[in-house]
């Protein structure tokens, strides 16, 4: 969010008294400075207080971000806090304790053995697309040059599915590339292969395949996308290039599909990133970007900086930034090991496909995801029910209860169609399904009983779709 001056019309002040103490009787600013310093204690219930409404994350149903971790890997990452993750000289063993990750999840990711493989933690996905989008863009630049193109003429495209996260169209924004985005529908709920295809040209710096669709939790056909660019090019100017955005799909699916081909066993997938703060199960925020062999990695990339100590390279938008999350990668790894990710994924999944199954038996809602692959819920009111109400009412009433769920339109071509999601997570368990499950219900019951108001029915709005 961006702020400003508009924000100081609000209340300016603290004026409760807080809970007796000397503060009570000094004039505390909000948008200003305060004048004297204040005990700890009464900063901290005062900022405390301040997220008192904020509502139960737990009960936030619309984000892949980790709402849970155990207390050990809590205090791990409180008491690594003042780690530099950039400073690599400063702390060496945290920068070891990088590269494990980085080998772990290249592992899980099947880079080939051959390869030399190179790969970084970043803030989250949207740090990790912007270094794979800009490694296929500097990738594309040398290679077209060499044969031939004027890269001048036009600007340099990218091809995804309109379902695609918000960190893509910044990436094109940002980084001045034109995006190409293949029209979801009702026969493609996913990206469409042949077209994405038909739009690639020498201007082309790759596709984005998606593993795990914002919007419906869908994957892109990865391994079909990878024999279509097989033929595309044997016969082209400038080949294309796979990106993989795996930010909720890519710490799950090995656990869950491990036979499932969507990543470095696919010919044309170069780079895959993932956000360890989704399935990754680490508090936000913390990504990873791997790159199946350094040749794609363009060196103008990697920068080697000295005024810390040490010469190690990094690639990387951010600088200075907490090594904790990194940490707390590693103590999951650590603790949970391949067999723990497999049982709480299954458990997350058996979890999301009860739901599901809640949600079909009413009989008025068209199952979108049914939790089997990635673990979450979505569908939409079907279209001949007669139901005076929407699906943001029945959010409206959810909140209630204090679950936050999120109802919003779907891409293009597909924006006409509202649709529900429940994102399932971890500690999202069974008895919280249950419960969830009834005030569902009672949920239902009361808006079939209720007086709904016609005219303001939300259409095209967006509630509490985050992630
Ligand atoms: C969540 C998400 C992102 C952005 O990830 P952050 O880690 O929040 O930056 C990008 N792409 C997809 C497909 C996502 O689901």
């Amino acid at each position: 969010m961006l702020y400003g001056k508009d924000d100081r019309n609000k209340m300016q002040s603290y004026t409760a008294p807080v809970f007796g103490s000397a503060a009570s009787e000094c004039d505390i600013p909000k948008y200003r400075l305060n004048h004297c310093p204040m005990e700890p204690r009464i900063a901290y219930r005062l900022v405390k207080d301040e997220l008192l409404d904020e509502g139960a994350a737990r009960q936030n149903l619309a984000t892949f971000c980790q709402t849970y971790m155990e207390d050990e890997a809590v205090r791990l990452m409180g008491e690594t806090l003042e780690k530099n993750a950039i400073d690599k000289s400063e702390y060496p063993r945290t920068a070891e304790i990088e590269n494990r990750c980085v080998n772990i999840i290249a592992d899980l990711w099947n880079a080939p053995a051959a390869l030399s493989y190179m790969g970084t933690s970043t803030v989250g996905s949207s740090e990790a697309c912007m270094l794979g989008g800009m490694a296929m863009k500097f990738r594309w630049r040398a290679r077209a040059a060499a044969a031939g193109i004027d890269i001048s003429a036009r600007k340099p495209n990218l091809i995804i599915s309109s379902g695609y996260q918000v960190c893509w169209e910044k990436f094109c924004v940002y980084f001045d590339v034109e995006m190409r985005a293949v029209p979801m529908s009702r026969g493609h709920m996913r990206l469409d292969t042949g077209r994405a295809i038909e739009m690639a040209d020498e201007y082309t710096i790759g596709v984005v395949g998606i593993l795990g669709i914002t919007y419906t939790g869908e994957y892109d056909d990865i391994e079909a996308l990878d024999a279509k660019l097989r033929e595309y090019n044997r016969n082209a100017k400038v080949t294309v290039p796979i990106h993989v955005d795996a930010a909720s799909g890519g710490l799950y699916t090995p656990f869950i599909e491990p036979g499932l081909k969507w990543d470095f066993r696919l010919e044309n997938v170069v780079s895959i990133n993932t956000s360890g703060h989704k399935y990754g199960l680490v508090y936000p925020g913390i990504g990873w970007i791997i790159w199946k062999h350094e040749e794609y990695l363009p060196k103008e990339l990697v920068f080697k900086v000295s005024y810390l100590g040490g010469e190690t390279p990094t690639m990387a938008i951010n600088f200075s930034r907490s090594a904790s999350q990194i940490l707390g990668q590693y103590y999951n790894f650590l603790r949970y090991g391949h067999e723990g990710y497999r049982a709480i994924h299954e458990r997350t999944r058996h979890v999301a496909m009860f739901l599901a199954g809640t949600v079909e038996a009413t009989g008025y809602f068209d199952i979108y995801n049914d939790g089997s692959r990635l673990p979450l819920v979505c569908y939409k009111l079907k279209g001949d029910s007669g139901i005076p109400w929407t699906l943001y009412d029945l959010a409206d009433r959810l909140q209630m209860r204090g679950w936050q769920v999120p109802a919003y339109p779907l891409p293009d071509d597909l924006s006409r169609t509202i649709i529900q999601r429940y994102v399932v997570r971890a500690d999202f368990a069974m008895n919280m399904a249950y419960e969830f499950a009834e005030d569902f219900g009672r949920a239902l019951d009361e808006l079939n009983h209720a007086h709904v108001l016609g005219i303001d029915r939300h259409e095209g709005k967006v509630r509490g779709f985050t992630h």
